[in-house]
C-alpha cells in the first residue's frame, strides 16, 4: 500500500473515497465539508438529507457514504470528529473517525481513499495530536496493506503538511 502526503483541496483529488470532516448535522457545514458540497453539487447533500431521515444524524466518531456527486472521487465517506475541549476521550472518537471511515471504504470494494486533517479546523484539535492519532489509526488498522492500495493524507494548511512531513519520515 502506498501513503502519499499532498498538500492541497481534497475535492480536486482522483481517488475511489474522499473523507470529509462533517457534522452531525450532514448538511454541510464551512471549512472542508462547505468546499466538497460545493464542489461536488446538489445530488451530494440530497443523499445525505435521505440518509439522516432513514437513520437520524451521524454521531462523533461514525461513518456514512455517498456517490461523489461532480467530484472526481467516485464516493465520499462523511465522518464526524471530536470537537476538541481537551477531554481524553476525544482522542478516541478522532481514531474512530478515520477507522469507521476506513471500514466502510473496504465494505464498498474501495481500493484508494484521501483524508482531509479532521478535526483540526473549526473543531480545533491540536494539529500534533492530531496527526499522531491519524496515521496510528490508519498504519495500524488490521491488513491495511492487503485491503488497500493507496491513502492519501491532504493537508490544506502549511502547519498540517509540516507536522505529516515530520511524521511519515
Ligand atoms: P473540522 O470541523 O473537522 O475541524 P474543518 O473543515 O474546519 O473541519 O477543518 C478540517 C481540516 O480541513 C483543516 O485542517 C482545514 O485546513 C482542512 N481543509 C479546509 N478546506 C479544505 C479543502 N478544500 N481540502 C482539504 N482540506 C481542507
Amino acid at each position: 500500500m502506498t501513503v502519499q502526503l499532498i498538500r492541497g483541496d481534497i475535492t480536486k483529488v482522483e481517488a475511489d473515497a474522499i473523507v470529509n470532516a462533517a457534522n452531525s448535522s450532514l448538511l454541510g457545514g464551512g471549512g472542508v465539508d462547505g468546499a466538497i458540497h460545493r464542489a461536488g453539487g446538489p445530488n451530494i447533500l440530497e443523499e445525505c438529507r435521505a440518509i439522516v431521515a432513514r437513520q437520524g444524524k451521524c454521531k462523533t466518531g461514525e461513518a456514512v457514504i455517498t456517490s461523489g456527486g461532480n467530484l472526481p472521487a467516485k464516493y465520499v465517506i462523511h465522518t464526524v470528529g471530536p470537537v476538541w475541549n481537551g477531554n481524553p476521550k476525544e482522542d478516541e472518537l478522532l481514531a474512530n473517525a478515520y477507522i469507521n471511515s476506513l471500514k466502510l471504504a473496504i465494505e464498498h470494494g474501495i481500493k484508494t481513499i484521501a483524508f482531509p486533517n479532521i478535526s483540526t479546523g473549526i473543531y480545533r484539535f491540536p494539529k500534533e495530536r492530531a496527526a499522531e492519532i491519524a496515521l496510528d489509526a490508519v498504519l495500524d488498522f488490521p491488513m491495511i496493506g492487503e485491503k488497500l492500495d493507496k491513502v492519501v493524507f491532504v493537508c490544506f494548511d502549511e502547519e498540517n503538511f509540516n507536522i505529516y512531513n515530520e511524521m511519515l519520515k
